[in-house]
């Protein structure tokens, strides 16, 4: 690939502190006013047992989108986006509850092992970025920080894997929700781009939380391969049940 910019690995707010404020305030806030697990609202800190049980229970499996979009990589997902694995990614996601990001990091780390079953060597981890707005938003690199927790929990099984942040949104894309699969598709295309330094012979497994139409995926798997990145699949957290005629 182009010898470009150095990629930030970390997130695409820069440096500035205020950024994280708002993911700072939401821990303050749960260590002030008492806390609840965020997969079913006992009183307690953290996810409890039972919801890590919920999570952890289930097989990863295969995941393909029906109609599957051209480019669709091979994707494992750790879990159904349902109940208390759904709860704790919005609770993670959309109200920066920290602890719910163990678990999650845990599961999306059952996904890559499943993907990598058959194969050995070094891979790197890209997450799916969120538009810059969206990290703003939320004080924290979600997606970023799920798959280096992500990582880190492979490494301590003997596995050589990273994290390399070289997608980046390239236009503004419109909100996914109401769409169908084909007009996610189209909205999506030539919507990422990669750039920065990237090892050669390593292959990428891009990770997300949460895969519906898999648009995102083959999005993401064209701009890596585009500038000559093998992508050797993608694994997600959760992925939707998608019956005829959902949307979802
Ligand atoms: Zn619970």
């Amino acid at each position: 690939m182009p010898a470009t910019t150095t990629a930030p690995t970390t997130t695409a707010t820069g440096s500035d502190p205020g950024d994280r404020a708002p993911g700072l305030i939401g821990a303050a806030t749960d260590l002030l006013l008492g806390s609840r697990c965020a997969g079913c609202a006992v009183p307690r800190w953290g996810v409890c047992p039972e919801c890590r049980a919920a999570l952890s229970g289930q097989r990863p499996r295969s995941v393909v989108p029906d109609p599957s979009p051209s480019g669709f990589p091979p994707t494992f997902a750790a879990a159904d986006y349902a109940g208390v694995c759904a709860r704790l990614v919005a609770a993670y996601k959309e109200e920066q509850v920290l602890t719910a990001r163990g678990p999650l990091a845990a599961a999306l780390s059952r996904a890559v092992a499943a993907l990598l079953t058959d194969r050995a060597g070094p891979v790197l981890l890209v997450p799916m970025p969120s538009a810059p707005q969206a990290v703003r938003r939320r004080g924290l690199d979600a997606t970023g920080d799920l798959a280096r927790g992500c990582a880190r929990l492979l490494r301590r099984q003997g596995r050589q894997v990273g994290v390399r942040a070289v997608l980046r949104q390239q236009r503004r894309v419109a909100d996914q929700a109401g769409l169908s699969a084909r007009e996610r598709q189209r909205n999506l295309a030539g919507a990422l781009r990669a750039s920065g330094r990237w090892p050669a012979g390593v292959p990428a497994v891009i990770v997300d939380d949460v895969t519906t139409t898999g648009a995102s995926l083959a999005e993401a798997a064209r701009a890596l391969r585009g500038v000559g990145i093998e992508v050797c699949g993608a694994a997600v957290v959760a992925a939707t049940r998608r019956t005829g005629g959902s949307r979802r």
